[in-house]
């Protein structure tokens, strides 16, 4: 578990370009479930990124516990990332998509057994621990995403609009298992979406996002009951 400190974050891609995030502060508590969101091109894979070490931060801090995320080595960081394309290695299998991250830390082959197994039951995979990504289906897929992140236990969770590409019945049921997860291992989370009805769901506290500044920032209820 950790808290992660947001301070007057601002992200430039261009040179003398608008600022694609413009000073952003948020507190996360440690165990939190935060919801960015907001529409197309208002800043939050951005954010989500910078939060996760993929890019530069052009102005401001982001730590996460007591490490500032630019000065941790990426092998080091303490964050597993799903995202909406799955990102799963097709040669290999759905066990070996498991264990791979595990295995890279040098982790004893029968903890990762043993945490692949319990990964796999919580996901409900254990029958497809042998078959490839291509043997199924996206909301199998999805699982087995969420089941590589869990595996490592990391301090954070960034989901970048994970469930956009499943269907609309798969989507409420996953929105329900991931929340259930994510309560049950206390790992604080941040989540991407542009869905408000996912975005309430999930949500301990949302940031809407746009144009790069936050516009509101509190409860579900604080958010959608303001005037
Ligand atoms: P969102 O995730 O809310 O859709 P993004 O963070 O993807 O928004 O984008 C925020 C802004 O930054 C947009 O104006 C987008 O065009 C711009 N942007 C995103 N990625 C890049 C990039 N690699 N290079 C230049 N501009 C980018
Ligand atoms: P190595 O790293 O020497 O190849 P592994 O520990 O990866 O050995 O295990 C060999 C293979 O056995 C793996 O590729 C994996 O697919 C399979 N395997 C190991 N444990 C299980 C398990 N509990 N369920 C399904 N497949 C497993």
């Amino acid at each position: 578990m950790a808290s992660i400190g947001i301070k007057q974050v601002s992200k430039i891609y261009d040179k003398g370009g608008a600022k694609a995030v413009d000073t952003v502060d948020i507190q996360i508590e440690d165990g939190e479930f935060i919801v960015l969101v907001g529409p197309s091109g208002c800043g939050k894979s951005t954010l989500l990124r910078m939060v996760a070490g993929l890019e530069d931060i052009s102005q401001g801090t982001i730590s996460i516990g007591d490490r500032v995320v630019n000065q941790i080595e990426p092998a080091d960081r303490d964050i597993a990332m799903v995202f909406q394309n799955y990102a799963l290695y097709p040669h290999m299998t759905v066990y070996d998509n498991l264990a791979y991250g595990l295995k890279n830390r040098g982790t004893p082959k029968t903890e990762i057994a043993a945490r692949v197994a319990e990964a796999a039951r919580m996901l409900e995979i254990e029958k497809y621990l042998d078959r490839k990504p291509r043997a199924l289906s996206g909301g199998q897929r999805q699982r087995v995403a969420m089941g590589r992140a869990i595996v490592r236990k990391p301090a954070v969770f960034l989901f970048d609009e994970p469930l956009s590409n499943l269907d609309a019945k798969l989507r409420v049921s996953m929105r329900g298992e991931i929340r259930k997860l994510q309560k049950r291992l206390k790992t604080t989370a941040i989540y991407v979406t542009h869905d408000q009805l996912e975005a309430m769901t999930l949500a301990d506290r949302l940031v809407v996002l746009n144009g790069g500044v936050i516009e509101q920032i509190g409860t579900p209820l604080e958010v959608y009951n303001r005037p």
